[in-house]
């Protein structure tokens, strides 16, 4: 355990020359000093040096919440540009924001993205591994797409920037072993249904060492060591088998009665009424896992949190399911995106394999004359109203940039980094605003991709995916890739993967925003060896007797940690409460002066969808009603 696992694969490891000496008794603010401890190895390719968010980010963002730079200092530099947009974040929503403009603003109109990652994408990136000579991809966060209706709005987008098959093909089953049902997803727990999923138990159950249930579905989860009424409850929820005097009727439409109810208690209240589910049953087997996506535990989300993303209707598929994923998730949205924003930003044809194969051509990102520029590992900590917001013909935006302080001038903006900067950085907004924006609360999650050399183990024990309820982690799936950017178009157990872990912080109990704040505490305060450790633990002692040797199989571990990852919706987020007006709704009705809200958050729900619809309205409005 005490031994490094050895990157003889990996180019530019950086662990290696860290020390867990570090680790006894330091405080965040320490380990946050240190690159090393805080990021780890950070993989191969254009992502290698962006995973998560990274230690820069995460300084700069500080000085803005402390309010280091209020006021703006004197020797801030004037960059001399002037812009009819400028958009902060250069994430999915960011980017939308920039091609609406592009094609929707008239010819002469400019752009400026502020992205302040030294890669775009916000959420939606991917780390790269080189193992056993492949070239290894897994997402940092964002991952999966819906097929959509074909005429509909969005499948039009898709098709516009170049992702003109959205229905993917995957990896087949090769060699002579039998073959196990794999996911394309790392939430299809496709295993489940046929016999091929296990969970394990251990000393939170009384097992030391732990015990495996495989087929816990086919085996009625007899064996499992839980008591006779919590069988019952949790079979009742694993065949989303509703009790038979509660039936329950989805929202059909946002804003009808079934929605409104559900806004008005947590998911948790909402899983005991719909499944007859004890509080333990949510809290032991459930929490964080069942937390409808959105970071924390249910006992803190609004109920319609859960539902939220069936209100944009993807399209049903009945031989292949809706959800699709690339490799590395919806980096292929964010790639196509600048691809059509600037077609010399990556070389070859506008198209999936086009932008899956070729790399960004940095220099060309922000040439000066270009109509949409896209400035990277740039904060933007200061956006204001050059005089009364009501009146101001135009804005002044200050941003970070190694160290040093520019500004620009624009006539618009579109805010679309996420609540918890957009917050601090407009620096008169309305109080209405501001109280709006102090109701959106964002828990952090870390997702930790694990390169494995093989996944024999699993193979060995049945199992192509698995479930636990302790320790680092919830679950894990083996998934066959899209043919897209990769080298094999097949898997069997002797090939390298990417196992995903996504790691939740949840304290029940606690408020929604005491929740995220600790969560936040524990992944910063982490460091890089510790959290391998605990992996290599946790992997050893479930799979050890299947046969896996940490230091041999595991070629190397990625940590993605995401600060504000997660919109947590607490009840009455979505329709507001007790006759006043929902907090989104004040962002998203008109903009303030020049200035018009977007990022997926608005919608309450973390969706790239919502990204891009957020996106069109903001830009929608700030033509219909600020560019004269
Ligand atoms: C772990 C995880 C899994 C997810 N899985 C899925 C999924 O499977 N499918 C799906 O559709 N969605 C998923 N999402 C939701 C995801 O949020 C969206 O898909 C989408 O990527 C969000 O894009 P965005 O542009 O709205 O926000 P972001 O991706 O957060 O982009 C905002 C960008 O702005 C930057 N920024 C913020 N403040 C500033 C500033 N002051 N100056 C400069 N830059 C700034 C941020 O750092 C970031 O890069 C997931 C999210 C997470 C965290």
């Amino acid at each position: 355990m005490d031994a490094l696992i050895t990157r003889r694969d990996f180019l530019g490891s950086t662990l290696l020359a860290s020390g867990a000496a570090l680790l006894g008794g330091a405080s965040p603010a320490e380990l946050l000093a240190d690159r090393d401890e805080f990021t780890g190895y950070g993989g191969v390719g254009e992502y290698s040096t962006s995973n998560g968010n990274t230690l820069q980010v995460l300084r700069d963002g500080h000085s803005i919440r402390d309010g280091l730079y209020d006021p703006l200092p004197k020797e801030i530099v004037d960059a001399g540009e002037s812009y009819d947009c400028v958009i902060i974040g250069g994430g999915i929503s960011g980017l939308a924001a920039a091609l609406f403009f592009q094609r929707q603003a008239s010819r002469e109109m400019k752009c400026l993205v502020l992205e302040n990652h030294p890669i775009f994408g916000g959420e939606a990136k991917q780390n790269e591994f080189l193992v056993e000579g492949q070239r290894l991809i897994a997402h940092q966060g964002s991952a999966i797409y819906q097929l959509q209706y074909p005429f509909s709005f969005l499948a039009r987008f898709y098709d516009s920037i170049g992702l003109k098959a959205p229905k993917l093909t995957y990896q087949k089953w090769a060699g002579g072993q039998p073959e196990l049902v794999l996911s394309r997803t790392p939430y299809e727990a496709a295993g489940l249904e046929h016999g091929q999923y296990g969970f394990w138990f251990g000393a939170r159950f009384g097992h030391k060492p732990g015990m495996w249930l495989i087929d816990p579905l086919g085996k009625n989860l007899e064996g499992a060591p839980i008591s006779q009424a919590t069988r019952v409850e949790w079979l009742r929820w694993l065949r989303v088998q509703p009790v038979e005097e509660k039936k329950f009727e989805h929202p059909k439409v946002e804003g009808d009665a079934i929605s409104r109810y559900l806004d008005s208690i947590t998911l948790e209240q909402h899983y005991m009424e719909r499944f007859g589910l004890s509080r333990e049953t949510v809290r032991t087997l459930l929490s964080p896992v069942e937390g409808g996506g959105s970071g924390l535990g249910p006992d803190a989300l609004s109920a319609y949190s859960d539902y939220a993303y069936e209100m944009l209707h993807p399209l049903a598929d009945e031989t292949s399911g809706t959800d699709q994923m690339f490799p590395g998730g919806n980096t292929i949205i964010a790639r196509l995106l600048v691809k059509s924003l600037n077609p010399a930003a990556i070389d070859g044809p506008n198209d999936v394999e086009g932008v899956s194969r070729n790399i960004v051509n940095s220099s060309v990102l922000d040439a000066s004359g270009s109509k949409a520029r896209i400035r990277l590992s740039s904060t933007a900590i200061a956006v204001q109203h050059d005089g009364d917001p009501s009146k101001a013909s135009s804005l002044t935006i200050a941003y970070l940039k190694e160290s040093k302080l520019y500004r620009v001038r624009a006539r618009s903006a579109v805010m679309a980094g996420g609540s918890w900067t957009t917050k601090h950085i407009v620096k008169d907004l309305s109080a209405t605003h501001r109280d709006a924006y102090a109701q959106f609360y964002r828990s952090p999650c870390m997702m930790a991709n694990i390169a494995m050399r093989n996944w024999r183990f699993l193979y060995k024990m049945g199992m192509s995916g698995c479930r636990w309820f302790e320790g680092i982690g919830n679950y894990m799936e083996v998934r066959k890739l899209a043919l897209t950017g990769i080298e094999s178009p097949t898997i069997n157990p002797d090939s390298p993967i990417v196992l995903t872990l996504k790691v939740l912080y949840s304290y029940p109990g606690y408020s929604t925003e005491e929740q995220g704040n600790r969560g936040r505490a524990e992944m910063m305060r982490t460091s890089f060896r510790e959290y391998e450790t605990r992996i290599r633990e946790q992997f050893t002692e479930m799979f050890g007797r299947a046969g896996f040797e940490a230091q041999r199989d595991i070629a190397g571990i990625i940590l993605n940690r995401w600060g504000h990852a997660y919109l947590s919706p607490q009840p009455g987020f979505f329709f507001g409460r007790d006759g006043t007006p929902a907090p989104r709704e004040i962002l998203r009705n008109a903009p303030f002066g020049r200035i018009a809200f977007a990022n997926t958050d608005l919608a309450g729900a973390m969706d790239h969808r919502y990204s891009i619809l957020e996106a069109k309205r903001a830009v929608e409005q700030l033509l219909d009603q600020v560019l004269t």
